[in-house]
């Protein structure tokens, strides 16, 4: 089963994707995730993508596309995957659509998560993430039991440098200018579904689950 979780930043992506590699067995592939690694290893995609990443703008299709080709010809895909942030352009959807002929997939559902602009501000403003495991927090809707600290693994909660107010309005216009149009592109395909993501987060996973069966 292969995937595609489109929304805009603090929709609940991740949150989601998260569980769903879990419940179906199919690795999340976030490229927010990958290029956080590449800037945080100081290799050279994470110096081209550093600074676009810092002022909430986009990292080159280049780039992007390129990490997501490699990644799925990982074993670990053979069997699935989630695509979690990535397409985020309209050239980044066709080179898509070229890797997966190209590897005789195809993509079984686009899943829309929706959510209004200041809910978005506020669920990213309040954000963190385990450094250890990677679960995701939130200060008001999925609070640790001790502030800071992981509530599965003990591991220390980090925030992420780009989610402060003034980026995350920026992030927003990114999407609303770029990301949205990806929408249209899927639009008229069979497989394009919308789910409410102001929802709680186990009724987004159930709708989620009622979707992919
Ligand atoms: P995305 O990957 O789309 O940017 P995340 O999954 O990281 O979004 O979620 C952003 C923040 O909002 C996180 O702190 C997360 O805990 C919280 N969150 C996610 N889904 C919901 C929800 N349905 N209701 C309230 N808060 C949520
Ligand atoms: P969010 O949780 O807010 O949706 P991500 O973790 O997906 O954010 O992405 C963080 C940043 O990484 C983006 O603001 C952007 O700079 C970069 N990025 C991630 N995915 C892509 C992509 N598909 N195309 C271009 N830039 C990307
Ligand atoms: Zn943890």
């Amino acid at each position: 089963m292969n995937l595609i979780f489109m929304g805009p930043p603090g929709a609940g992506k991740g949150t989601q994707a998260r569980q769903i590699a879990e419940k179906y067995s199919i690795p999340q592939l976030s490229t927010g995730d990958m290029l956080r690694a590449a800037v945080k290893a100081g290799s050279e995609v994470g110096l081209k993508a550093k600074a676009a990443m810092e002022s909430g703008g986009l990292v080159t299709d280049e780039i992007v596309v390129g990490i997501i080709g490699d990644r799925i010809n990982e074993a670990d895909c053979a069997g699935g995957f989630i695509l979690d942030g990535f397409p985020r352009t309209v050239a980044q959807a066709e080179a898509l659509e070229v890797m997966l002929k190209e590897r005789s997939l195809k993509i079984d559902h686009v899943i829309d998560i929706t959510a209004d602009s200041e809910a978005l501000v506020a669920r990213i403003t309040g954000r963190s993430t385990c450094s250890k495991c990677g679960e995701g927090y939130h200060k008001q809707h999925k609070a640790p039991a001790k502030a800071g600290i992981c509530d599965k693994c003990g591991g220390a909660l980090a925030t992420r440098a780009d989610d402060n107010e003034e980026t995350v309005r920026n992030r927003l216009s990114v999407y609303e200018a770029q990301t949205a149009p990806v929408i249209d592109f899927y639009k008229n395909g069979g497989s394009f579904k919308t789910v409410d993501g102001m929802q709680n987060m186990d009724a987004v996973f159930q709708s989620l689950c009622d979707i992919l069966g």
